[in-house]
């Protein structure tokens, strides 16, 4: 199982800064779109200076492009428990944070929730918890599922919860779950062991082999990523590189997404300041990396970053956004106050950031349209490797869009409204007349329409 961390460990170490020949050589092949070997990657993660930084963030937004278009994917957390029987250091939802004010949602509030994010746009929704037996164990989590299925219009549930079984990921993945998300937090063993100090998280290789277990459960789809500024970030961001392609060579499919989650202040956490701090331009270069080394996966950016790096970061690389986040279970509603698990960087509401993505050129997409037409893991990427996805993506992100400005009449529209009716204009292929009546459609009060 660990064997991968030391092919990172070998990468690293034999990895020096490229000339300026060699990163051209290494763009050039990375612009085959078919990822990179790790040296390549762990040269990259070496490079330094402002000419270097440009030039992979430039590549890794070709390669975005090629793989992605224009879109871009928009989703919401929804934190359902902030109880917690782990100590983890840095986290404010940890058991020894004897301030928090705790609060675990009953299935009847997390549907409240579920029906605020729906009325605003948001069909998938991904639900996230602390690791309590009671209150964010596998029957909590599918009563939950089960009841905002039946009682909400969102379409899609991803998780970010505990590590469990191969039999507890079975059952979870028959109560409908999309994408199964868990953070290493960090590959390296030794710094692992200090910051998890107590608790089922406390042992590294159980949360290392976690995704072989929702994989072998049957989820198609798994979200990695380290927390950074835990350890240093080369050595953490080429091992979730070297994860995702150990995954693929087992299961057939690489990681669903790769987050790049970066340490936050947290109330009542005992590690308030990052141990390895990793600055913006470097934050930058590990998105574009990401992109470079394993182009089809889906590049994640939260609201724990600021509002300018978020924008720069789609314009090298990512490929999915929280917007309008809350990290307090509750949080929606706006009336009783619980502990969240971190100070958020970016708080711009869904209308505001669909409108930022329009203004720059890109497609804002709140699409569900793989998980209802059943690409998921190995489907998905061959179908994304073949090029075939392209079109049928834009066309499935333009009707969610569509969808979008009618129910949520969100403010900023117009921009919206323009960017949708260029897309649609500038839209080649032959699905083109076929899209034309399916907005028909949604105009005319159908929902739910894709490819
Ligand atoms: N409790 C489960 C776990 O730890 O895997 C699942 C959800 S946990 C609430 C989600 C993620 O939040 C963690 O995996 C960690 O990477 C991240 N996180 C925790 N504390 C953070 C902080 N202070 N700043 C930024 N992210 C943090
Ligand atoms: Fe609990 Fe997850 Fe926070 Fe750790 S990161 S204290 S496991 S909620």
């Amino acid at each position: 199982m660990e064997n991968f961390l030391r092919d990172v460990e070998d990468a690293l170490g034999n990895a020096e800064a490229p000339s300026s020949s060699e990163l051209d050589d290494i763009l050039s092949l990375a612009g085959e779109l078919k990822g990179l070997p790790l040296s390549d990657a762990a040269r990259l993660l070496m490079a330094g200076g402002e000419d270097a930084l440009r030039a992979i963030c430039d590549k890794a937004a070709e390669v975005k492009s090629a793989v992605f278009g224009p879109r871009v994917v928009l989703f919401a957390p929804l934190y359902l428990s902030n109880y917690c029987s782990n100590d983890c250091l840095y986290c404010g939802f940890r058991k020894s944070n004897a301030i928090a004010r705790r609060k675990a949602l009953s299935p009847d509030e997390a549907v409240e929730q579920a029906k605020i994010l729906s009325r605003l746009g948001f069909k998938r929704i991904i639900l996230v918890a602390g690791e309590h037996p009671r209150y964010s164990g596998v029957d909590y989590l599918i009563k939950t599922a089960k009841e905002i299925y039946s009682r909400t219009d969102v379409r899609i549930l991803h998780v970010n919860s505990a590590p469990v079984s191969v039999e507890d990921f079975r059952r979870l993945k028959s109560a409908g779950y999309g994408v199964y998300q868990c953070f290493q937090e960090t590959y390296h063993k030794d710094s692992y062991k200090v910051l998890h100090p107590t608790g089922k998280k406390s042992d590294f290789l159980y949360r290392l082999s976690v995704m072989d277990r929702a994989l072998e459960a049957g989820f198609g789809d798994v979200g990695i990523g380290p927390l950074l500024g835990l350890y240093d970030y080369r050595y953490d961001a080429l091992a979730a590189i070297a994860h995702s392609k150990r995954l693929e060579a087992k299961f057939g499919a690489c990681a669903h997404t790769i987050s790049v989650p970066r340490l936050r202040p947290a109330e009542g956490a005992e590690v308030k300041d990052a141990p390895y701090p990793v600055s913006d331009g470097d934050f930058r270069k590990i998105v574009a990396v990401y992109r470079l080394s394993v182009p089809q996966a889906g590049v994640v950016v939260s609201t724990r970053e600021p509002a300018k790096l978020r924008e720069q970061c789609l314009m090298c690389g990512a490929s999915q956004i929280s917007a309008g986040s809350s990290t307090e279970p509750g949080g929606y509603d706006g009336r009783e106050k619980s502990t969240s698990q971190f100070y958020l960087g970016d708080i711009r509401p869904l209308p505001e950031m669909a409108r930022v993505i329009a203004e720059m050129g890109l497609l804002p997409s709140l699409c569900t349209a793989c998980y209802r037409s059943g690409r998921q893991g190995s489907n998905y990427l061959r179908a994304a490797r073949s090029g075939n996805l392209d079109e049928l993506c834009t066309a499935n992100a333009l009707l969610s869009l569509k969808e979008y400005l009618l129910d949520a009449r969100p403010e900023g529209r117009e921009i919206m409204e323009a960017s949708l009716n260029r897309f649609l204009d500038e839209f080649k292929g032959p699905l083109k007349e076929d899209l034309k009546r399916r907005m028909e459609m949604i105009a005319n009060g159908e929902r739910d329409i894709h490819y």
